[in-house]
């Protein structure tokens, strides 16, 4: 007999770990990712400060599974999903499933505001990253030939909107950059005009964290000359900088968006119900309503946690929840039912910056060196391959010991056939 395929969507913290879960077991397994990398989106924001090289954070997924002998490795992009005939549409061709699992996640959410989608940059994919490291250094080449001072003033700015995580993260890591490192690189530019400026539509940073943690945070990056602006959202952005909700305008050269992400679109493909955020509601056991083999996870699947909220867009929830529906096949495939997901929380934690991480675990909340120590520990247990560890702590303990970030490349992709500008001619053989 044939062994039954179980085909994943996505290979992200949610599919990778629903696919090595399925190892050794008697199923044929079918991973489709549209890029042949897995991407370790907490690290992200060091990639777009020049602290980690992509190739740190981003890992073949073919390598990832190699030996896992049950499975194969589809590159391809899924545009959309078959429930009546079990079939994956991918843009290079069908692909039939027995059992299914969507773990394709989110992107970058603009709220529908076509300016802010075009004139800024998300911090949510390897791209955005290595574009806003190319920017921002761009930026600082300009500004050190720039006359005009209200130009040189607006290169030397950066707004970040939205005070989370990421956005909390980035703009210490970068505050770092521009008062250790760059100056040494460009020693005629007045670097008090830098700004980096936090724009939170809430009274605080960090909503999904103790208020006390919060404030920590808060004082922090203030001391270290981020300017924080609560209340106020981000409305209109273009080249000149950015609008806020109260008509006042910033000027900057460079506007990064981290104010929110939505569930991917091929959610629409599955399910007419869309929750929150545009997830896909499921049942507690992951399944999709009325669909026995179709399982949805992670950052697209909506599943309510004990206090009725829905559970966070965290990599742990997609890493457990993947876990859980491989196991579930694996169950249905004996004859027995299927059992409701149970998510264990071990805790969020999110660091400002040098010697100071905010961490809170249950009703256990702390910060400062120790909480730091604590972010480095778990991230660096979470990155995938041992390779990458070894080589994240090494750039982490050259940056921490000699405050440089060695990866101060502006790389942004020319057009084809323009590395010779100069003499665009041909020569003839
Ligand atoms: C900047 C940033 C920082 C974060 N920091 C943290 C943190 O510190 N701690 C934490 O717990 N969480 C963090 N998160 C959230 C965490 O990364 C997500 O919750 C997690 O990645 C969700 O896993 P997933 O498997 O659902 O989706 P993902 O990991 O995003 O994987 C989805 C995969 O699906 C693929 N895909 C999507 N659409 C298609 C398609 N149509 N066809 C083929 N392939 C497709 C994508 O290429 C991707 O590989 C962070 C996220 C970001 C953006």
């Amino acid at each position: 007999v044939t062994p039954r395929r179980v085909v994943i969507v996505g290979a992200g913290f949610g599919g990778l770990n629903a696919a090595r879960a399925l190892r050794g077991a008697d199923v044929h397994v079918v991973i489709i990712d549209q890029h042949n990398y897995n991407l370790f989106q907490p690290l992200l924001y060091q990639v777009g400060s020049g602290m980690l090289d992509p190739g740190e954070i981003a890992h073949p997924v073919r390598s990832i599974l190699r030996g896992q002998r049950n499975l194969e490795v589809r590159l391809g992009t899924v545009t959309g999903i078959d429930l009546a005939a079990r079939m994956v549409t991918t843009d290079k061709g069908d692909v039939s499933y027995d059992s299914l699992i969507v773990a394709a996640g989110s992107v970058t959410n603009h709220f529908g505001n076509a300016a802010l989608a075009r004139s800024t940059n998300g911090l949510k994919t390897l791209d955005d990253a290595i574009r806003l490291r190319s920017s921002v250094l761009e930026c600082f080449e300009r500004a050190d030939e720039e006359e005009d001072e209200a130009e040189r003033r607006r290169l030397l700015t950066v707004v970040i909107a939205g005070g989370g995580p990421t956005g909390m993260e980035y703009a210490g890591a970068l505050m770092e950059l521009f008062t250790h490192v760059l100056p040494r690189d460009y020693p005629h530019l007045d670097f008090s005009a830098v700004r980096v400026v936090i724009v939170e539509g809430a009274d605080r940073l960090l909503d999904s964290f103790h208020p006390q943690l919060a404030a920590r945070a808060q004082r922090t990056l203030r001391a270290r000359g981020v300017e924080l602006v609560f209340g106020r959202r981000v409305v209109d952005a273009s080249e000149a900088g950015v609008r806020l909700d109260d008509g006042t305008t910033l000027d900057a050269a460079t506007v990064v968006w981290t104010a929110g992400v939505r569930a991917v679109s091929l959610g629409g493909s599955i399910s007419d119900r869309r929750g929150r955020l545009d997830r896909v509601p499921v049942r507690p056991t992951l399944q999709l309503p009325g669909q026995d083999d179709v399982y949805v996870i992670g950052d697209l699947a909506e599943v309510a946690s004990r206090s009725g909220e829905p559970l966070p867009m965290l990599a742990p929830v997609a890493i457990q929840q993947g876990r859980h529906a491989a196991k579930t096949i694996l169950v249905q495939m004996s004859g027995a039912p299927a059992g409701p997901f149970r998510y264990l929380d071990k805790g969020t934690m999110a660091t400002v910056g040098r010697n100071q991480a905010v961490v809170q675990v249950g009703p256990l909340r702390y910060s400062g060196f120790v909480g730091w120590l604590t972010w480095l520990f778990l991230h660096l247990l979470y990155i995938v391959t041992f390779r990458s560890k070894v080589m994240v702590l090494l750039n982490w303990g050259w940056n921490y010991l000699f405050y440089d970030r060695p990866i101060r490349l502006i790389t942004s992709p020319r057009a084809r056939g323009a590395e010779d500008p100069v003499t665009p001619q041909e020569t003839s053989p």
